[in-house]
């Protein structure tokens, strides 16, 4: 390849990140199973410690397969730099502990991830944290609850599980205007599907655990820095505008600029949480990737062909997914995913609850689990499990009414997908 040219997604997929190993030419990224690393003497150390030289220490911090998976996040978001975590809620503990201080506040969608909803209104509050709740179809009530204790904004590209597309760009005009970071996580969709930073996302999140990875095996998260936001202008983030006193007094917006987020999420947070990646899950994941591109676009094919069966379905009353010309979303889907609207989704069972409960218990093919973003196809009832904590209001915010049923529509032959359906529904 020449200088000038700029690899494709698919060619990053398979090798931002990555080179043969310097010590054994072994092609594919080894498992750096190991805790620590040697120094070559003390200056070393100390220039380690002072973050003078940037290295390997212990693994809670970082670890060279973790490397690799970070540097390739990074690259296929188009962020500056990337951080690895054990799951998806511990990156969105590390965002928020960087960013937040007592008393501060933060707006989030209401149509979020149920373990999402229940972090930000429970666990946070603990820290001191206070979330106020909006609406990701209406900009506007974003604008709404916007304070001089605001410190960010935090949405889903694609909304867990009820199939809505964000206005990334409207809802980034809000956070620009307020002066707070728009965060947004890209679980469902990938960066396959979405680019959130090129729509004004300033931080983006995963879980890896789902499509990512993509095959159900691990748990794991990330946080990547868009590198778009002016801590040192802002001065509302004392972590990263005022010196760090376990640093020596460094002042990480200084010192590192454009990527200071993703080192300050690492160095301070990380450090200090702890919710560090396995090595040999970063492997899985990294493994996972190469495959991204393929997969999604089978994922979606396949969850086009289930959503426009069902439709036509006499037991369904209603499909919302935005990949059909019938959702309400399916404008925004074309703007901001137009390769396809991701593969999980809600419909409706014209036999409420118990209906659900039924279609559940009697699918073959799928599984009957909490979990989105595998090769198998699999389905969920979320008023009796996932949103199963929430209020009827929180549930309903959520998507999540009785009648709802979410399927995560795998990569087995769609007539084999579709004839698992058909079958679970004639026995309601
Ligand atoms: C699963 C999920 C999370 C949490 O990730 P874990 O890896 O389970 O901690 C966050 N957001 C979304 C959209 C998810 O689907």
């Amino acid at each position: 390849m020449s200088e000038e040219r700029q690899p494709g997604f698919d060619t990053l997929a398979i090798h931002a990140g990555a080179r043969p190993d310097p010590a054994t030419g072994a092609r594919v990224t080894p498992i750096y199973q190991t805790t620590s690393y040697v120094f070559d003497d003390t200056e070393h150390a100390a220039a380690l410690f002072n973050l003078e030289t940037f290295g390997n220490i212990y693994s809670r911090i970082m670890n060279p397969t973790a490397a690799v998976l970070e540097e390739r996040l990074a690259a296929l978001e188009g962020g500056t730099a990337a951080l690895a975590t054990a799951s998806g809620h511990g990156a969105q503990n590390l965002v928020f502990h960087t960013l937040m201080e007592p008393g501060a506040e933060f707006i989030a969608a209401r149509q979020l991830y149920g373990g999402s909803i229940n972090q930000f209104a429970y666990s946070f509050a603990k820290c001191g944290w206070t979330v106020k709740w909006a609406d990701t179809e209406d900009p506007e009530s974003f604008r709404a609850q916007v304070t001089d204790k605001t410190r960010a904004i935090f949405i889903e590209s694609i909304a867990n599980p009820g199939g809505v597309v964000s206005d990334i760009e409207a809802i980034s005009k809000v956070a620009k205007e307020a002066g707070v970071p728009l965060i947004v996580d890209n679980t469902l969709a990938t960066p396959y599907l979405v680019r959130p930073a090129e729509h004004g996302a300033d931080i983006i999140v995963h879980s890896l655990t789902k499509f990512l990875g993509g095959h159900g095996n691990s748990v794991g998260g990330a946080l990547i820095d868009c590198g778009t936001f002016d801590w040192m202008a802002s001065g509302r983030y004392p972590t990263l505008s005022e010196p760090s006193e376990s640093y020596h007094g460094i002042t990480m917006a200084e010192t590192f600029g454009n990527f200071a987020f993703a080192i300050a999420a690492r160095v301070l947070a990380l450090r200090d949480l702890g919710p560090a990646i396995a090595p040999m899950n970063a492997f899985l994941f990294i493994t996972g990737i190469e495959t991204l591109p393929l997969r999604m676009q089978r994922h979606c094919e396949n969850a086009l062909a289930v959503a426009q069966w069902l439709e036509a379905h006499d037991k369904v009353a209603w499909v919302n997914y935005a990949g059909l010309p019938s959702s309400r979303f399916h404008d925004l889907a074309q703007k901001y995913c137009p390769k396809g609207a991701g593969a999980v989704f809600t419909f409706g069972l014209e036999g409420g609850y118990e209906a659900g409960v039924k279609l559940v218990e009697s699918v073959e093919l799928f599984s009957h689990l909490a979990n989105i973003g595998d090769t198998r196809s699999l389905i969920i009832h979320p008023a009796s499990t996932t949103h199963r904590q929430l209020s009827d209001e929180q549930r309903a915010a959520a998507g999540a009414r009785e009648d709802v049923v979410r399927l995560s529509v795998g990569l087995e032959d769609k007539d084999d997908i579709i004839a698992d359906l058909d079958q679970a529904l004639a026995s309601l």
